[in-house]
């Protein structure tokens, strides 16, 4: 793959990260976590509760109507660019240390699908792990899938390196065989009840391994999407060294509580302990599964993969 980070790309996250929130330019906003399982999963559940208050801004700081941050990036979250078509920048809004975004340099919508060299980029930012953690690519695609920002970008976040999310624990109940190009059906974790697609990644794959194993699992999205009557297209999208992750969107939140595309493999986040309490009352895959599509057979037969 011929997209490579700078060589001292950790470093300058790290850097850079600390000089942002020094100056004020990234709000980095507190919070604690807590733990709810739900069958073999365990849910990690961020509390925000600074969230929850509307931030007082300057007068140069309110948002301006159809802004968009990440045509100009802030020169104070900027950290490099990714061969001709990318940027690296930090959120500016981080709950997570070291969160950041690859942005298109160009306008390309958040509503398409990611191409072969979305994905050769997102797998190039994998290698940015921190001491003890492993990053989770994520891909809020769509309005109704979490996203807030129409311009294109993918996002990155450190996880501790034994992490068991949801696709983890989907891909030890194994996998089929499939008529397709892949050969294999994707994983499907027995007692989730919302639609969602897991594969496994080969070691060192190419740009177009990548790109096959996603249209695998976007077409059986779309599928699910067309046979639940949803003319907008959105799904969330997560990634890892080891696994490509898809499930299908119809609803942006459930009840006030927002959820993207983290929250969908099992990392979700709230504004207040009385969201925390409702998560807990009403079990994380019931929330999850609200958002999402029911769970359906797929006859192989009756599709074209
Ligand atoms: P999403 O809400 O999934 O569309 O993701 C948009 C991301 O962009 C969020 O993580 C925001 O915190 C982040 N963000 C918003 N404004 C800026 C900005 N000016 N610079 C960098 N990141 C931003």
């Amino acid at each position: 793959m011929s997209l490579n980070l700078p060589e001292s790309f950790k470093e300058l996250l790290k850097s850079k990260f600390e000089s942002a929130v020094d100056s004020g330019s990234l709000k980095f906003t507190e919070s604690h976590e807590e733990l709810v399982q739900d069958g073999d999963i365990t849910f990690k559940v961020r509390i925000a509760p600074s969230l929850a208050q509307k931030p007082i801004l300057r007068q140069d700081e309110q948002p301006k109507s159809n802004f968009n941050p990440f045509l100009k990036p802030e020169p104070d979250l900027y950290l490099a660019p990714l061969g001709s078509d990318y940027s690296l920048v930090l959120n500016k809004f981080s709950i997570v240390p070291y969160h950041f975004l690859c942005i298109t340099k160009d306008f390309k919508p958040q509503s398409s699908p990611l191409s072969e060299r979305d994905l050769e980029a997102t797998w190039e930012c994998l290698n940015t792990a921190i001491e003890g953690s492993k990053i989770l690519a994520f891909y809020n695609c769509g309005k109704l899938s979490g996203a807030s920002q129409d311009h294109k970008h993918i996002q990155f976040i450190p996880i501790p390196e034994s992490a068991q999310l949801l696709p983890d624990i989907a891909l030890t109940y194994g996998l089929e065989q499939s008529k397709d190009a892949i050969g294999q059906f994707p994983a499907r974790h027995p007692n989730v009840p919302f639609t969602h697609f897991v594969l496994p990644l080969p070691k060192a794959p190419v740009g177009e391994d990548l790109a096959m194993i996603f249209s695998s699992l976007l077409a059986r999205t779309l599928t699910a999407l067309r046979n639940y009557n949803q003319s907008k297209i959105a799904f969330n999208f997560a990634m890892t060294k080891d696994w490509m992750f898809i499930a299908p969107r119809t609803q942006e939140s459930y009840d006030d509580i927002a959820i993207n595309s983290t929250g969908m493999v099992g990392m979700l986040l709230v504004k207040s302990e009385e969201q925390f309490e409702k998560i807990k009352q009403l079990g994380p895959l019931t929330l999850t599964s609200s958002v999402g599509i029911p769970k359906a057979e797929i006859d192989e037969k009756h599709e074209d993969y």
